[in-house]
């Protein structure tokens, strides 16, 4: 481990502090094992040590689950105005622009129509890494017209959802009419008979757990991924208590009946054919 060194106590202060060079070695934040990035990405982004499913962003997660070249993004013209003129450390304007530059997406969130397996669906993907893939207007419109479609075109649903933020506040209740907005079209596609596959991945938190990310008709969810309203160290500090082990983990909640099943991300596309197979026959 020739590329860590230690760092001299007297010029940091911090005995034992090293530098780590971000673009080589990432930190496995659920046991803390350091990992090379090159094998992390031939690993699919998941730790070879506990299992740990990392955050994927949007279009490799497309990539992992759709046939190759199959998919076509819808609503891509869709951009966030500033409502609230919102005022922050950062200004939402402000924010916004940074986001779309690093992340190289409009918003929190893809749509689109793709094959898996040769079967036509209709995807929706957040991305955990643009504002914590909160939803605001734009994520609740795009998922709310891709429903709409899968409804008129009588397509399956898949919903991918990593969102650590919930519904984002820089927006305030335009965000939260999206949670109402999201659940009430897929109230329609499932009168219709739609058939939706909600998959929550790490995190899936907050306004976007509480609407659309747990209406699947069933729930997918990778190992470890944390899945919540309020995150754990908030209830501990409200209740003052001590949470059980494995609080809000995938393992916990399939065990508490939240979710149906647990699926590692190299198997995902495999688990979502044969339920759409068992369920579109
Ligand atoms: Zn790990």
């Amino acid at each position: 481990m020739k590329l860590l060194r230690r760092r001299d106590t007297a010029q940091s202060g911090r005995p034992g502090k090293r530098d780590i060079p971000a673009d080589l070695w990432t930190k496995c934040e659920s046991c803390g094992q350091l990992l090379y990035n090159k094998a992390l990405e031939e690993s699919l982004k998941v730790c070879p040590k506990c299992d740990f499913h990392f955050p994927l962003p949007a279009a490799e997660r497309l990539a992992l689950t759709l046939d190759e070249g199959s998919f076509q993004e819808w609503e891509t013209d869709l951009v966030s105005l500033d409502p609230l003129q919102f005022r922050g450390p950062t200004d939402y304007a402000e924010k916004l622009v940074e986001e779309q530059r690093a992340c190289r997406m409009n918003d929190a969130c893809l749509t689109g129509l793709g094959r898996l397996e040769g079967r036509e669906v209709v995807i929706g993907v957040t991305d955990s890494r643009f504002m914590m893939g909160s939803m605001g207007s734009v994520v609740g419109e795009r998922l709310t017209r891709a429903i709409e479609r899968a409804t008129e075109m009588r397509r399956p649903l898949i919903i991918i959802s990593g969102s650590g933020g919930g519904a984002r506040m820089q927006e305030g209740m335009l965000s939260l009419m999206q949670m109402a907005k999201t659940c009430n079209a897929l109230m329609r596609f499932d009168e219709q008979g739609g058939v939706f596959i909600s998959v929550l991945t790490h995190p899936t938190m907050a306004g976007v757990l509480a609407s659309f990310a747990t209406l699947g008709d069933v729930l997918v969810a990778e190992p470890k991924a944390l899945i919540g309203f309020t995150g754990p160290r908030v209830i501990e500090q409200t209740i003052r208590q001590r949470l059980p082990e494995g609080f809000q983990r995938s393992e916990f909640l399939l065990e508490h009946g939240l979710i149906d099943l647990i699926v590692h991300r190299r198997e995902m596309k495999t688990h979502l054919n044969k339920l759409l197979t068992l369920l579109c026959p």
